[in-house]
């Protein structure tokens, strides 16, 4: 998932609102029903080391958007595609990931890819964003490398 480019950052508009409150106990914002501290969290903060698959770096990559940890997602970004920051859009809130299809991106793969539907409330009108992500490993842990939007 990359940030999203199609439209035109408001020059006007309120404050931008402080990142959402995600704790250790919150549910964890990908959708899996286990709390953030013990699923994308753990990978956050590196006590669980690097992500083991495509889809849980993928899992882990929505979650620190919206937990906006821009480090995470630089260090998880390719370094042929990554940016040198990352822009959170102050006027769109993630609200729920579904992964549709995995190809490979196991521990046995080099590469992988992650399809997805990541939903989106963006000036309060719902949106979504239907994406293959591709991954592959960068000093052996899974990085993302860019994304297809889809249909
Ligand atoms: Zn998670």
């Amino acid at each position: 998932m990359s940030r999203r480019k199609t439209r035109p950052r408001p020059t006007t508009g309120p404050a931008a609102p402080s990142a959402p409150a995600v704790t250790a106990a919150s549910p964890c914002p990908c959708g899996r029903d286990a709390a953030y501290g013990a699923c994308c969290g753990r990978f956050h903060d590196g006590t669980a080391g690097a992500a083991p698959t495509a889809e849980l770096l993928m899992r882990s990559r929505y979650s620190a958007f919206v937990a906006r940890d821009e480090g995470y997602l630089l260090r998880t970004w390719a370094p042929e595609t990554r940016p040198t920051e990352v822009d959170f859009d102050p006027s769109l809130r993630w609200t729920g990931l579904e992964i549709r299809e995995t190809t490979d991106g196991t521990a046995f793969h080099q590469r992988g890819t992650v399809t997805f539907v990541a939903r989106y409330v963006h000036d309060g009108e719902p949106g979504a964003l239907h994406e293959r992500s591709r991954f592959t490993r960068h000093d052996g842990a899974w990085v993302y490398v860019d994304g297809e939007f889809l249909a």
